[in-house]
């Protein structure tokens, strides 16, 4: 069925955002500017604010697929709760049934529906109640296979009236939530080619922060693999706006020294202490205010609660943990979810795999690290690895 006379829009639903008082509209200009910077390869004429929603207005002539593919995109940018795909129609009652006998249609297969209208203006002379028995019992003559249901029906079809027009829809995409990328401050994520670290940068994302990433490849005593599927993983969430920037260190000469002078079981943890030092630097020179890791609390022997201390005290910043409580089967189906999987399992070197000892300590005793960390110009290495950390930016709206 052809969109005919109206006009195809997508609306753009958030819950929290709308929760969020007075700092409601600044949140609301967020999303938008986000939203609009990441749509580019998509048919977006342009996007408006209307009472609680954002609407997307599409081209002329736009097919439903190329729509529906438009709305799953949008539902995965953080801040968006829902997507729908409808129409946009004169406040006059033929025009709202035609309209939503069309946006019916397009939410086809279903056997059962219901009609939700909601008047945002109490101007409109007609009230909800009436709304949805009106345009249900249009819906049922252009539908005559189909039923109404209250609850549990297959499909709903809002009607929203507003101040000068009127939409609906019953096509509708679960989003992913949270928070629009850039209301929460600046992060620098601890991103390495492994699976855990992408999706914990991913839910920093998600809670509005903009996310700046440091990766330690084994470079050059291992081969700049991982450095090549960090920037493959970069690439992936920067698509909905999740990733400003990578910094990427060689960290492998420095292991070597460690791992000649250190005791053995202790080389992990001052191997990690040392990329805690780095990040923090880093995070201070770009305004990001804590690091985020994608550990989980016993997963393997750097990340007993003993060696997490031992790695929390080389730095004053917070750390950001958000899988801290999650189990690896979790991380997995998130990973998968945001497409950084696939990536993720590639075998690749890094500085995690070099210079491993046989049995790492896994109940690391603070003054016996930081003696043992005496040996070695620490600052002085810091100060050398951050001038040479290269960087690469991410297109991200704003
Ligand atoms: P991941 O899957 O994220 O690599 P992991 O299970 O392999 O995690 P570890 O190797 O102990 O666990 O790393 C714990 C955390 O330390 C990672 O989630 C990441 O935040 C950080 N990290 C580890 N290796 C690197 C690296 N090469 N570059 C940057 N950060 C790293
Ligand atoms: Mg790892």
């Amino acid at each position: 069925m052809a969109a005919g006379p109206y006009q195809r829009v997508i609306l753009i639903h958030y819950h929290e955002i709308g929760l969020k008082g007075h700092n409601r509209s600044k949140f609301e200009s967020r999303l938008m500017k986000n939203v609009l910077g990441l749509i580019g390869g998509y048919p977006v004429v342009t996007i408006h604010k209307i009472s609680g929603r954002l609407i997307v207005f599409l081209k002329e002539g736009t097919p439903r697929e190329e729509a529906q593919r438009c709305a799953s995109f949008i539902a995965r940018i953080p801040g968006v709760a829902r997507t729908s795909c409808g129409f946009k129609c004169p406040r006059e009652m033929d025009d709202i049934e035609q309209a939503s006998i069309i946006a019916l249609a397009e939410a086809e297969p279903f056997r059962t529906f219901k009609v939700a209208a909601r008047r945002a203006h109490t101007d409109f002379p007609i009230d909800s109640m009436t709304m949805n028995k009106d345009v249900g019992a249009v819906l049922c003559d252009a539908f005559p296979d189909a039923q109404v249901k209250m609850k549990g029906m297959d499909v709903e079809v809002r009607v929203e009236v507003v101040q000068n027009s009127a939409f609906t829809y019953a096509f509708s995409i679960p989003g992913v939530g949270g928070l629009p990328v850039g209301s929460s401050g600046r992060l620098m994520c601890l991103l390495s080619s492994g699976i855990d670290s992408p999706v914990a940068l991913w839910q920093m994302a998600k809670r509005g922060a903009v996310c700046n990433a440091v990766h330690f490849s084994g470079a050059p005593e291992t081969s700049s693999t991982s450095e090549y599927l960090v920037e493959d993983i970069g690439k992936v969430l920067e698509k909905t706006g999740c990733i400003a920037r990578i910094y990427t260190v060689e960290l492998g000469s420095y292991q070597r020294q460690i791992s000649l002078e250190c005791p053995p079981a202790l080389r992990v943890i001052l191997y990690r202490r040392l990329m805690f030092k780095v990040a923090e630097r880093l995070a201070r020179t770009c305004g990001a205010k804590a690091l985020v890791t994608g550990e989980s609390l016993g997963q393997v022997a750097s990340q007993t609660l003993d060696n997490i201390c031992c790695t929390d005290a080389s730095v004053s910043m917070p750390i950001f943990r958000p899988l801290i409580g999650t189990d690896k089967q979790d991380i997995i189906t998130t990973a998968h979810a945001i497409g950084t999987y696939e990536i993720s399992t590639e075998e690749a070197p890094d500085c995690c795999t070099l210079f491993m000892p046989r049995s790492p300590e896994t109940h690391a005793k603070i003054p016996v690290v930081e003696e043992a960390e005496s040996a070695f110009p620490e600052e002085a290495w810091v100060e050398e690895i951050v001038q040479a950390a290269r960087r690469t930016d991410f297109k991200q709206p704003r």
